[in-house]
């Protein structure tokens, strides 16, 4: 008799081990409160601004793992809770320029751009002077020479641009006005080490008159006078750059699927920031720790449903890139070596901004959020969100999917490289705001009951894509601007 009695009381065990927890439940892990522990050390102080290539980059991913290990997901690259990749730096040493013989002063006669400064030192015994309407339909040869313009409004950028087109060895610009900034003698960060084969350099008129063979200064109209073609002018100039190589890594983690084992959904955000200046941090509460938190939060959701059963039908990758502030590189990394192949890849859920409000929104008005590139891969994205919203009755604002939008807010996360690789993807963001991009982008501005809504949302989102019986289609036609 006691016997039998057990067996109902295991029979029901077992059923509610079966039942699987359901989705709204589920989302119930993420709380406001719980959203605030986590942003509060992320865009903390001991974080740095997170800047990429620093100790609180590290720091940063250090506690991303931390969290991953204690949510007992898994290493999401062979083993490892990080991708890491090799970024670039070139330094301008020094440089010495002289004209027929004559030195120069940098940043007093003479301005450069450490992307365009020659490798090496850089000699040639003439020039040609193009004037101040080049462009790229020019049929002047100027294959490998050194070229001289002189300056007008807003056209600068245009000639280079052209000159380079057009495979010159440089371009020299006589300045209107003089710069007023030193000249930048660190260049961006790259995935590539830099090969400056194009060399550019803004001078004064008085070293533009020494270029164009006068013995002393031109006026302004003996300046538009010269004429075009090739002068003897000796240029001599001595540079020394150095490239550094600085580590950076991205952070990767896994819920594993038994079932679509060779298929993935990824959500993502960007946990680095602009770090610090002037000994003042940028803690970057909104951007991207609030999108870093929530990966964070709806990892632990997700982790925490498997505790009742929940298993996804396909994998869940979370990954937090870095070295979005610096060109969306850790997003461009990963998609050019990919852990997962792409087109297993069912969508990217990027989430790059989800704290505040921004000015559209005022007041009663704030329960929203900009859903952007859902219109542009799959017709599968749109009813998704919108189901899932009959629940969360958000506005959901698609106004940045107009290809005309002048923001081109859809270029400007990591879910562009995977759109770029064909992923569908879906950007959710709250807009900028006055605080966007400044130290005062901080912990205490962000609405966190807001940010509940809006992660718990994006929670079910994924949810419904883990779960569906086939990956999302991909009916819209591949068509990428190349601009970003
Ligand atoms: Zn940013």
């Amino acid at each position: 008799m006691r016997k039998l009695l057990f067996l109902p009381v295991l029979l029901i065990c077992a059923l509610t081990q079966a039942q699987t927890i359901d989705a709204s439940t589920a989302a119930k892990a993420i709380t406001a409160a719980g959203l605030k522990d986590h942003l509060s050390i992320i865009a903390g102080a001991e974080m740095q601004g997170r800047e990429t290539g620093t100790e609180g980059e590290r720091r940063a991913a250090a506690y991303l793992i931390s969290q991953y290990k204690k949510f007992k997901l898994k290493p999401g690259n062979n083993g490892a809770y990080t991708l890491p990749f090799k970024l670039y730096q070139d330094k301008v040493v020094s440089s010495e320029l002289k004209v027929n013989g004559e030195p120069y002063t940098l940043d007093k006669d003479y301005w450069v751009n450490a992307s365009n400064v020659p490798q090496k030192s850089l000699k040639t015994n003439a020039v040609i002077f193009v004037g101040n309407d080049f462009n790229d339909k020019s049929t002047v040869d100027v294959k490998g020479k050194l070229l001289v313009a002189t300056e007008n409004k807003e056209r600068s950028m245009m000639k280079i641009m052209a000159a380079q087109k057009l495979g010159a060895l440089g371009i020299i610009i006589i300045a209107n006005n003089n710069p007023t900034m030193a000249s930048n003698l660190t260049g961006r960060l790259s995935l590539t080490a830099p090969t400056a084969n194009f060399v550019s350099m803004t001078v004064t008129k008085s070293v533009g008159s020494r270029l164009l063979g006068g013995s002393k200064d031109f006026s302004d109209q003996e300046l538009a006078d010269v004429p075009k073609g090739v002068y003897s002018t000796t240029i001599d100039w001595a540079t020394e750059r150095n490239t550094s190589e600085v580590p950076s890594a991205d952070v990767i983690t896994i819920l594993p699927s038994k079932e679509k084992t060779d298929e993935y959904l990824f959500i993502t955000s960007h946990y680095d920031h602009l770090g610090m200046k002037d000994g003042v941090i940028n803690y970057g509460a909104d951007d991207d720790g609030s999108g870093t938190t929530s990966v964070v939060a709806i990892a632990n959701a997700f982790a925490e449903a498997t505790k009742k059963g929940f298993s996804p039908k396909r994998n869940i990758v979370f990954m937090n890139v870095s070295g979005e502030e610096k060109g969306l590189l850790g997003s461009r990394y990963y998609s050019e070596h990919p852990v997962y192949p792409l087109e297993k890849t069912t969508a990217d859920l990027n989430i790059d901004m989800v704290g505040r409000i921004d000015p559209t929104y005022k007041g009663d008005s704030m329960n929203y959020v900009y859903v952007i590139g859902e219109d542009k891969l799959s017709s599968d994205l749109q009813p998704i969100t919108d189901k899932i919203n009959e629940h969360y009755h958000m506005e959901l604002d698609r106004r940045f999917n107009d290809p005309k939008d002048i923001n081109r807010f859809y270029y400007r996360s990591d879910h562009f490289n995977f759109a770029a690789k064909g992923v569908p993807v879906i950007f959710y963001f709250n807009g900028t705001h006055r605080d966007y991009h400044k130290p005062t982008d901080t912990v205490d501005k962000i609405n966190f009951d807001l940010m509940e809504k809006r992660v718990r949302m994006i929670f079910e989102t994924a949810w419904e894509m883990a779960m569906r019986e086939d990956m999302l289609k991909r009916d819209m036609p591949l068509n990428m601007p190349a601009g970003r």
